[in-house]
């Protein structure tokens, strides 16, 4: 097999920046296939086109006219418009007006029929392009129908006779369970449940995540650590029998971020470009960013930034727990930038007016505010109680954010904790999901940061770390090379270097 042959790979998601975007999954979608183009493959998109995506703003053209795409019983018609992600890449807009032309992206009750749908119009397209893909690469459990159907309805169709699927799982905590009606939507209600012995709960229901996970060729997570982390009870989201029956083609692939739109040198949102070279500029950042968030201007006081949605899973649950004592006995000042459930709004309303010189609180979302307070914070919190990956403490660290979080999945894996006796480290992090761990991390860096050298070293380590895409994109590319010999029969060669799940604890 030539490993070096140029694939042709369509990648299916919810999401991709610059055109819809509500997590990490966009940041990703948005930027793995530019690395992979310069890779040298043809890389392209498929998502939805919402009804917020602007036709003028993104110079979007119509290629297909409204085409039948069967859904259910009957059909429904798609039309395809082209945009591009950076200068050459790709993506097709799904359009359905029915379907996708509301305000949001998630949450309405239709949500599974309108991912059927743009998954099943994507595939249509290849066939009237013309375009025959190698690879499938389907994001999270909107597109897991995907591989399910490769299986099924598509099995002996001779275009698809030589395409591979993978399955990147992005959060296994979303996994889009529904009713048996959507086997008839997606056109598979003849094959039925999945009956699994150790997952008896779920098989009276569909499951998405769990469809894609065993059927896909190949399926990988977005880090080492969540890769081993769901093999076990404690992470795995109730499917890791699932996982460890397919732990021989689960691995686990380290995000990159986009270090072209996300460079503190040249970012347009921030007051003041800087980098390694100009560190000293980054103050005007910091001060820009008190004024905004409504804080005294101090240069000496600790910064603490947060950018999340607001969950239990990225660990707001723990900072209630100390976020007063923090406030009244750390001299330290919080920016918190997120949307999420009401009671931490509520939670973080009533500290921004008991702390109103400490605490500035954006209960939004906003990205040119995100960077600004990446440029701005001393140290950027996340002590999630489990993370796949994690992107902010990769762009905070870029941006010379010293991080603070838990150790678990992608956090373990880019966040070594400063250690005082040998100097080592690039941020803070502490093991056990309890208050005190967090409040101890908390004072650690808040005690660290008076030592302006010490920190210093911080900082310049976590900017000139490699967060690109570079080395990731290859261990794809070894992943798709993965899948086309799984799907061939052969057994995949040895020298493939990606990370492979194994028993935990082996
Ligand atoms: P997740 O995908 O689980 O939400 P990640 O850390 O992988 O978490 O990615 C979150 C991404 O979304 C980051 O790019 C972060 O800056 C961005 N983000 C999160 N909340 C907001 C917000 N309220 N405003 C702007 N950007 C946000």
């Amino acid at each position: 097999m030539n490993t070096q042959r140029p694939l042709k790979i369509l990648q299916f998601a919810a999401e991709a920046v610059p055109f819809a975007k509500t997590g990490g999954l966009a940041d990703v979608v948005g930027s793995l296939p530019k690395a992979l183009k310069r890779l040298g493959h043809d890389v392209r998109v498929v998502m939805p086109r919402y009804g917020r995506i602007s036709i003028e703003k993104f110079g979007l053209k119509r290629i297909l006219d409204p085409f039948p795409v069967p859904l259910g019983d009957g059909t429904d018609p798609a039309a395809i418009l082209e945009g591009t992600i950076g200068d050459d890449v790709p993506v097709y807009f799904v359009e359905n007006h029915r379907l996708y032309d509301r305000d949001g992206i998630y949450m309405y009750p239709d949500d599974a029929e309108r991912f059927i749908f743009f998954c099943r119009a994507g595939l249509e397209m290849c066939k009237r392009l013309g375009w025959q893909p190698d690879i499938l690469h389907c994001h999270d459990w909107h597109t897991a129908i995907v591989p399910n159907w490769m299986k099924t309805i598509y099995k002996d169709d001779p275009f698809f006779a030589h395409t591979a699927t993978v399955y990147t799982i992005h959060n296994l905590a979303y996994q889009g369970i529904f009713g048996f009606r959507v086997l008839e939507i997606a056109g598979v209600a003849e094959y039925g449940f999945i009956a699994h012995p150790d997952t008896a709960d779920l098989n009276q229901v569909v499951d998405f995540m769990g469809r894609g996970i065993l059927f896909a060729d190949m399926i990988n997570t977005v880090s080492e650590r969540y890769a081993q982390e769901i093999l076990t009870p404690e992470y795995g989201e109730r499917l890791d029998p699932l996982l460890r029956d397919r732990r021989d083609r689960l691995f686990g692939i380290l995000n990159g971020i986009d270090t072209e739109t996300l460079n503190p040198a040249t970012d347009p949102h921030i007051a003041m470009n800087f980098d390694t070279d100009t560190l000293e500029r980054r103050g005007v950042n910091k001060a820009a960013l008190q004024r905004e968030a409504g804080l005294p201007e101090q240069p000496d006081t600790p910064l603490i930034g947060a950018i999340s949605r607001l969950t239990d899973q990225k660990g707001f649950d723990l900072i209630s727990a100390i976020i007063d004592p923090l406030m009244r006995h750390v001299g330290c000042q919080f920016v918190l930038l997120g949307t999420g459930e009401q009671r931490y709004h509520e939670m973080f309303e009533g500290l921004a007016q008991r702390y109103p010189d400490r605490m500035g609180v954006f209960l939004t979302f906003n990205a040119p505010l995100a960077q600004r307070i990446y440029a701005g914070s001393d140290m950027f919190l996340m002590p999630s109680r489990f993370e796949p990956c994690g992107l902010g403490q990769m762009i905070a660290m870029r941006y010379g954010s010293v991080p603070v979080v838990r150790a678990t999945g992608g956090l373990a894996d880019t966040v070594k904790d400063y250690d005082p006796r040998t100097g080592e480290g690039n941020g803070f992090s502490f093991e056990a999901y309890d208050p005190m761990a967090l409040y101890t991390a908390l004072v650690r860096a808040t005690e660290t940061y008076k030592h302006r050298d010490v920190w210093r070293q911080l900082m310049l380590r976590g900017m000139k770390a490699d967060f690109s895409w570079t080395a990731s994109a290859r261990k794809y590319v070894d992943l798709y090379y993965r899948a086309l010999a799984t799907k061939a029969g052969e057994h995949a060669p040895e020298e493939y270097d990606v990370f492979q799940a194994s028993e935990p604890g082996a």
